[in-house]
């Protein structure tokens, strides 16, 4: 089969991917790596590639790197490990950025990051499809109306960039607003309102937080059993400690420390209606990828009463 393609050699930061798409319809042929997705990760593979000097090109759907962090995280929001463990290669946070940076702080540094490599994404790009063609050794990437082939194709569009909302029992007869966390901006627009936050995860637990601090009745339906971990132990990242102890002690005995120092700073969750598994917070990351809730204060709010933990599922006799 005969293929009429452009062929790119390399693009210096000038956009000469993005002039040979507008340019021609033939399928553009990109002489490295196709990347989706301009998050953390993609920026960051783009990164290392710009400092081997090999091309790319990377699609992107929305019109601005960072997409989940700029528009679907409510304003409270800052990073809930710290900035030395959030870093991207190559480039530290600013000194004067704290150890744990707000949502906007951490926009602001991927866009540094973006412009230091100058990394330009071609934005509004979403990719439909991607098919491997085994007998010519190259990817077809369908991409609105592009179509780019290349030999290696990196997948980075996040865990966490399409909303879910599952099929909540009872919900067609709820007359209240519903929306999904990605929506979900800030708790004075709540103010003095009965809201029910479903899901008792990092968002869950503190946009509860949010919530409760701007006035609002706050209740959190619980359904699975979870490990909540305080943020910080005696001024140390949990998270920090944790990944330093493991370098010595087994995955079980890290874990019961760290139930231990919860037991200590948080208190019983059980009684507060929140179940701990029965593995350890560690050892049901590495076998679920299920995260431990890292507490940002929502838990002191629950022990007094602020929060009301609610285990009654299906949650219609909630929903009035
Ligand atoms: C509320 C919240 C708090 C968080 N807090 C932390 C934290 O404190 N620390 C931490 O490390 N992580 C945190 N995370 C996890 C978060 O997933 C990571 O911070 C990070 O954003 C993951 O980067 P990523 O590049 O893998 O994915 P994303 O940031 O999700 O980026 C994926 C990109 O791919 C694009 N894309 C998707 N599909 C397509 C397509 N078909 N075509 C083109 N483009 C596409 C999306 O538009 C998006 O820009 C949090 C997440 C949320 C939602």
């Amino acid at each position: 089969m005969e293929m009429h393609t452009t062929t790119i050699q390399e693009d210096k930061g000038d956009g000469i991917f993005h002039k040979a798409m507008n340019s021609e319809s033939k399928p553009v042929w990109i002489p490295g790596p196709v990347i989706i997705g301009a998050g953390p990760s993609g920026l960051a593979v783009a990164a290392c590639l710009k400092e081997r000097g090999v091309p790319f090109l990377m699609l992107e759907k929305e019109s601005c790197v960072g997409s989940l962090w700029r528009l679907k995280t409510y304003n409270r929001l800052q990073l809930h490990l710290p900035k030395e463990t959030c870093k991207l290669p190559h480039m530290p946070f600013p000194p004067e950025v704290p150890a744990y940076p707000t949502k906007k702080q951490f926009i602001s540094y991927l866009e540094a990051y973006a412009k230091h490599f100058a990394i330009e994404p071609m934005f509004r790009q979403e990719v439909q499809s991607a098919i491997y063609d085994a007998r010519m050794g190259f990817w077809r990437v369908q991409a609105n109306e592009s179509e780019f082939l290349c030999r290696w194709f990196i997948v980075a569009t996040g865990e966490n960039a399409e909303p879910v909302l599952p099929n909540i029992e009872g919900i067609s007869d709820f007359k209240g607003s519903l929306i999904h966390t990605s929506r979900y901006k800030d708790g004075a627009d709540f103010e003095g309102q009965k809201v029910l936050v479903v899901g008792c995860g990092n968002s869950g637990m503190e946009i509860s937080l949010d919530l409760c601090n701007n006035d609002a009745q706050v209740s959190l339906a619980v359904r699975d059993k979870l490990h909540i971990l305080p943020r910080e132990i005696l001024g140390r990242s949990t998270f920090c400690i944790s990944t330093w102890l493991l370098n010595w002690f087994p995955v079980k005995l890290v874990d019961r420390f760290l139930l231990v120092c919860s037991q200590v700073i948080l208190g019983d969750t059980h009684k507060m209606g929140i179940r701990r598994p029965k593995i350890g917070p560690l050892e049901q990351k590495k076998s679920t990828g299920k995260t431990p809730v890292l507490d940002v204060g929502a838990f002191s709010k629950i022990k007094s009463g602020k929060i009301k933990v609610t285990n009654s599922f299906p949650l219609s006799s909630c929903l009035h």
